[in-house]
C-alpha cells in the first residue's frame, strides 16, 4: 500500500529538493527553492498551488505543485521512506546510475 501522506514544505527544505510547478493551460514547468516560499515547515505543498504565476502564459492560481520527482525519490530512499514512494517513483533510477542510457 502507497501511503499518500503529504509531502510538507519544510521536508523539501531540509532535503533541499526543489518544488516543481506546472501549469495546465500551457504546460510550462519551473522549479522553485522551497527555501523561499514563504509558509511554515508544515505547510502541505499542495497548498502553494494558488500561490504561483505562469511566467508564460501569466494563468494565476490552479498550478500543481510536487516534489521534484528524482531529488525528492532518492531522498525517501535514503532515509527509508518506502512506503511514500508510488509505483510510479519506482520507475526512477538510482542515484548515480547512468542518467543518459
Ligand atoms: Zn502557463
Amino acid at each position: 500500500m502507497v501511503d499518500l501522506q503529504p509531502v510538507r514544505l519544510g521536508e523539501l527544505r531540509k532535503a533541499n529538493v526543489p518544488l516543481a510547478v506546472s501549469c495546465p493551460l500551457c504546460s510550462h514547468r519551473a522549479n522553485v527553492d522551497p527555501v523561499r516560499v514563504r509558509g511554515p515547515d508544515s505547510l502541505d505543498i499542495k497548498e502553494l498551488t494558488s500561490r504561483f504565476r505562469c511566467q508564460k502564459c501569466l494563468r494565476h492560481g490552479g498550478m500543481s505543485v510536487t516534489a521534484e520527482t528524482k531529488p525528492w525519490v532518492w531522498h525517501l530512499r535514503r532515509t527509508r521512506q518506502f512506503h511514500r514512494i508510488s509505483p510510479m517513483m519506482k520507475m526512477i533510477r538510482d542515484e548515480g546510475e547512468d542518467e543518459q542510457a
